[in-house]
């Protein structure tokens, strides 16, 4: 296992900021982990790269204790914290090469970095000249230069516009060819792009640990269809996929697929073979974004 957590709490004063969280990621996967604000992922997140220690529970990453050995673990570990900080005065090539020495990393590995994360036309410019989406990249440079197989990054998108956006989640997918990489979001098209899994918390709680094509396999489509007559429940039950059905009113049902096909259509050919009518029909698709609402919300 790349990273395994058991039992993580983690309270701040009267704050309990994580309760109970266990979770294990595999070598080579992309993690998306989701959450609103306050959740708790950047605690976790600064937890899992020693910087902070939780009051219970154990972490490992690359099979080392980050309680016990976290500057050991750090050495296998990128971070990106939230926010980025770097240092604005310098020049791009001069933080990579401080960051280099920090990591006793060799000087070679810079412009390696540089080629990797697409940093080559704007490394001779000073940092705060560099747009948003540049300076996340010299943060994700950094987090690579010691070529960790872990890498953490939190919220490494937040405040890009949309071409940055998809050039930085590009990275993060190129990156996670040869890495495991547990990034948080809170924008869930963006696991859909990017992740092979997905991990929800809310108030410090796990909610969801799937792999992302078996959230989508959940995923449900309740559709409203009225006919024109009344049918039968053994009729309705000829539908294709059906989860569960509800007669609302005499000739309106409330139907709830669970199929990755949109359901609509097959109502039509149903209706048509019938010999019945549509008079309304109202449905959607319960896609990522609708559950990631459903699971956090009160
Ligand atoms: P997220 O990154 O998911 O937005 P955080 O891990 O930053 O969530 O925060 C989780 C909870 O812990 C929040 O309620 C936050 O206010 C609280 N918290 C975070 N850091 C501290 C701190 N240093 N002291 C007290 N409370 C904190
Ligand atoms: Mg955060």
């Amino acid at each position: 296992m790349s990273i395994k957590v058991s039992s993580v709490s983690k309270i701040y004063k009267t704050q309990k900021a994580l309760n109970s969280i266990s979770f294990s990621a595999e070598k080579g996967q992309i993690i998306g982990f989701l959450g609103p604000n306050g959740a708790g992922k950047s605690t976790m997140m600064k937890i899992l790269t020693g910087f902070i220690k939780p009051n219970e529970g154990e972490v490992f990453v690359d099979e080392i204790d980050v309680l016990q050995n976290p500057l050991e673990a750090q050495k296998t570990i990128g971070y990106l914290p939230e926010h980025n900080p770097l240092y604005a005065d310098m020049y791009v090539r001069e933080y990579l090469q401080f960051q280099a020495s920090i990591f006793k990393v060799d000087k070679s590995e810079i412009e390696i970095c540089i080629e990797k994360v697409g940093l080559t036309t704007e490394a001779h410019k000073k940092i705060n000249q560099l747009s948003k989406g540049y300076q996340q990249r010299v943060g994700l440079a950094a987090a690579i230069l010691h070529n960790p197989n872990v890498l953490i990054l939190d919220e490494p998108t937040t405040g890009l516009d949309p071409n940055q956006l998809v050039e930085i989640r590009e990275l993060i997918k190129e990156l996670g060819k040869d890495k495991t990489v547990l990034f948080s979001t809170h924008i869930m098209q963006e696991v859909e792009a990017v992740c092979d899994r997905v991990i929800i918390i809310k108030n410090g709680k796990l909610l969801v640990d799937k792999p992302l094509q078996e959230l989508k396999k959940d995923n449900l489509q309740n559709i409203e269809v009225t006919f024109d007559y009344k049918i039968e429940e053994q009729f309705i039950q000829k539908l294709p996929n059906i989860v569960s059905y509800k007669n609302n009113y005499d000739n309106t049902w409330y139907i709830t697929f669970k199929s990755k096909e949109d359901m609509r259509p097959k109502i039509f050919d149903f209706a048509q073979e019938n010999g019945l009518k549509i008079l309304g029909l109202n449905g959607y698709n319960k896609n990522l974004e609708t559950l990631f609402r459903e699971v956090t919300s009160n």
